[in-house]
């Protein structure tokens, strides 16, 4: 069935770009949209799909993304283990994670059509042999289905490593990762990021199936065993990033609410040159960022583009220290007003009394603790 045409773009989103094609979005971008839902400049920019990249390097804090090419090749070689022989080894795996029915072994391929690799024809291919599976039943693992999600007014193309259904009707998602579970324990930060981009495939196939009880809410994902080669397959519950994703996805398809608050004409392009080196002043740059509301934390350099850019300008501000901070010291919006509030050079306002006492007795307590200490050395 041929696909509904997309809604015409804002107008003021291609003047925000300087007139330049979006930025298209993949998984780990918008699994990134869920770090930080909060901030109004990445919303913004996300929407109108600016190059973040591009802009935080021409700004001069340009952010170290990317996996190393070593961590890439470990990647693709597991992923290429797990999968020899029609995935016979996960196959293997699967049926005691999901408890797969023994008859059930097939296997299809998704990752051409034919000799066409093209995304609109496999795209097409992935979403009906999923919905005939999901209406007829028949097929057991689809390896690197192409999926479909309107993100921002835009149309994405995801790829998860495998989707794997069971005859009683429900799809799992399954990640294949190449990070170690080492007595059964995997580094938390990478297992929280595998199940926010499985989160996106999960949102995706729910999309294309039209019924959410279709895609399992757990998410199955295999990763090397201690220091072997060996796999090992593990459920994941990724019901809560689903919840902060649909929010997320919400707020951008909310294009207008974001744009209104702006002044008009705000345009963040590089204007290149004939060498496509940009060409657009910093300080025209900076002004168009501060018109936009941050909400700097920590966390962004880990997952945004413009994390340095944002951590320079943060610097000073309570909020750069970290969400417990804010929540501890809200109402307060400088290091320095909490420093004189804690010495007591300064009383505050009134709404700030609360904070202020709490942070004279904190400044008191280590005072005595570091006069106790240095008594007792
Ligand atoms: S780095 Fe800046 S733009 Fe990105 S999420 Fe953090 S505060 Fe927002």
């Amino acid at each position: 069935m041929p696909k509904p045409p997309l809604p015409p773009p804002d107008p003021r989103l291609a003047v925000l770009r300087g007139g330049t094609p979006p930025k298209r979005h993949n998984a780990r971008t918008i699994a990134a949209l869920t770090t930080n839902p909060g901030c109004v400049r990445r919303a913004v920019l996300d929407t109108a799909g600016i190059d973040k990249d591009a802009l935080a390097r021409h700004l001069g804090f340009p952010a170290p993304f990317g996996q190393s090419s070593f961590a890439i090749t470990r990647g693709n070689s597991f992923e290429a283990q797990v999968k020899a022989d029609g995935c016979a080894e996960l196959l293997t795996l699967l049926r005691d994670t999901l408890d797969l029915d023994l008859t059930e072994v097939a296997y299809t391929d998704l990752e051409s059509v034919g000799d066409n690799t093209s995304e609109d024809v496999r795209n097409v291919y992935s979403e009906q042999q999923l919905a005939h599976a999901a209406g007829q039943g028949g097929g057991t693992l689809f390896d690197h289905p192409l999926l479909r999600l309107i993100v921002a007014g835009q149309s994405v193309y995801l790829e998860p490593d495998l989707v794997a259904f069971q005859h009683d009707g429900v799809f799992h998602i399954v990640e294949i990762k190449s990070f170690a579970v080492i007595d059964g324990q995997a580094d938390p930060g990478k297992v929280a990021a595998a199940a926010i981009q499985s989160a996106v495939y999960v949102h995706a196939l729910r999309h294309l199936l039209g019924r959410p009880e279709a895609v399992a809410d757990e998410v199955v994902l295999v990763c090397p065993k201690d220091f072997s080669n060996r796999p090992v397959a593990t459920k994941v519950d990724v019901r809560k990033q689903l919840i902060v994703l649909n929010h997320q996805l919400t707020r951008l398809e909310n294009v207008d609410s974001l744009l209104n608050e702006l002044p008009s004409g705000l345009s963040l392009g590089l204007d290149p040159d004939a060498d496509g080196r940009p060409t657009r002043p910093v300080k025209e740059l900076t002004a168009t960022l501060d018109e936009m509301h941050a909400r700097y934390a920590p966390d962004c350099l880990g997952h945004c583009e413009l994390g340095f850019y944002c951590r320079e300008e943060a610097a000073g501000y309570t909020d750069a220290l970290g969400t417990a901070v804010r929540e501890q010291l809200g109402g307060v919006d400088t290091v320095a007003e909490a420093l004189a509030l804690a010495d007591g050079s300064w009383t505050g306002a009134d709404h700030q009394a609360e904070v202020a006492a709490a942070l004279r007795t904190t400044a008191r307590v280590w005072t005595e603790t570091r006069a106790t200490g240095s008594g007792a050395a």
